[in-house]
């Protein structure tokens, strides 16, 4: 898969940009603060929906501005395939070859990207939270019917939180756990199936990045990823078993939950574990071992799109090589080469150029002009 041109107008610094590219390794070169980072993530946006750092979309339109537009020509299967995007205050207008998309969940596996960032590591130090986004965005992207189980998982969340509060206030009588008795049964039903997908996600996850590991680590090191559930559920349960533990779960804990008015088990608690040669990485491992790890789950999951879809993802890779040894570095690049289109960002080309076998595309970014230089 490949990008052959972007076009962005009044996307963060940028009043108008149009580009194309090759499949090749592209280098966005640039000081700080011109714009570098700003491009890739309307790549990502462009793929995924949604920014990889903003709190909000309205953070993408340019100031003074009221829509953002991208507009994407991605090449895959032999076919042409155009993104359009449209944000503004009112939300977020998508279009697949013309025809408005109206759920998002159609929108997004249009367009594959792997990004990898600084901020990864906190895929490794961070709360679980970052670690279900990571699930939630990389699961979401290759298989759509996750996202809607996940959707509708959220929504039955709120809902049965929302009720066990008022029944908290009111203190009612047990008419009123009828109620309760159908939320429970819709949570542990799209429940089941987050789980169930999670479950095979982190499974094949952890095969590549374990591979990738190894290789990067001269077999020194041994990565594992374990599926933390606070649903006694193993991966040889199927769907219909999941959910009867899961609503059995429920139905034990809701005693409780009516007392703290909120609910205590299901996937929205769920954590990954990430073990190097059996030791938790998170508590005992240095910091390069913490950003080989994470590299090693960025690179499982091109492997893995590509396991899926038959066609590798576009990566991103934002300031990262510098915070890489040089080993490291090669490893990551011929992985990559050849295989994947790339989009680097990099405040110098030094000690890049010399590690790749083909001359990258190189584009100037400068306070929001991007100009190909060679
Ligand atoms: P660095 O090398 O420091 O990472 P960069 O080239 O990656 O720099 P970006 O993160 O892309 O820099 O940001 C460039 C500039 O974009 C910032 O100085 C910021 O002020 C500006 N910017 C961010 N959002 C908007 C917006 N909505 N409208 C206009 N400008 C914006
Ligand atoms: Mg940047």
């Amino acid at each position: 898969m490949r990008l052959n041109k972007l076009t962005l107008s009044h996307y963060r610094n940028y009043t108008s940009v149009d580009l194309s590219f090759s499949e090749n390794i592209h280098v966005f070169l640039g000081e700080n603060a011109q714009g570098k980072t700003n491009l890739l993530e309307s790549i990502y946006v462009l793929a995924m929906a949604r920014s990889h750092r903003a709190n909000s979309d309205k953070e993408l339109i340019k100031w003074d501005e009221k829509v953002a537009r991208l507009v994407g020509e991605v090449e895959k299967r032999q076919t042409s395939v155009l993104l359009e995007m449209a944000i503004s205050n009112k939300g977020k207008m998508t279009k697949v070859n013309h025809i408005e998309q109206s759920r998002l969940s159609e929108y997004i596996g249009e367009l594959n990207v792997v990004l990898f960032a600084p901020e990864d590591l906190y895929l490794i130090k961070g709360s679980p939270q970052v670690r279900r986004r990571f699930i939630d965005m990389e699961l979401g992207q290759m298989n759509p019917v996750y996202l809607y189980h996940l959707s509708l998982y959220q929504k039955t969340l709120k809902q049965r939180n929302k009720y066990l509060k008022q029944l908290g206030l009111k203190k009612q009588a047990q008419t009123d756990e009828v109620y309760l008795d159908v939320l429970t049964e819709q949570l542990a039903q799209a429940g089941s199936e987050v789980i169930y997908y999670r479950y095979q996600f982190i499974q094949q996850l952890e095969s590549w990045a374990n591979q990738l590991h190894q290789k990067i680590t001269n077999h020194k090191e041994l990565l594992q990823i374990i599926y933390e559930t606070s649903i006694p559920v193993t991966k040889e349960h199927a769907k219909n078993e999941i959910f009867q533990i899961f609503y059995e779960q429920l139905k034990k804990n809701q005693e409780k939950d009516l007392y703290k008015q909120n609910t205590s088990v299901g996937p929205h608690r769920d954590d990954l574990i990430f073990l190097v040669n059996q030791q938790n990485v998170q508590t005992y491992g240095s910091q390069g071992q913490q950003r080989t790890t994470a590299l090693s789950v960025k690179l499982a999951e091109i492997e893995l799109i590509h396991d899926l879809i038959g066609e590798y993802p576009i990566l991103l890779l934002d300031d990262v090589m510098s915070e890489l040894d040089d080993e490291r570095q090669v490893h990551l690049l011929s992985s990559i080469e050849n295989k994947v289109q790339t989009f680097i960002t990099t405040t110098s080309l030094d000690h890049l150029s010399d590690k790749l076998t083909v001359h990258p595309d190189v584009f100037m970014v400068k306070q929001g002009v991007v100009e190909r230089i060679s």
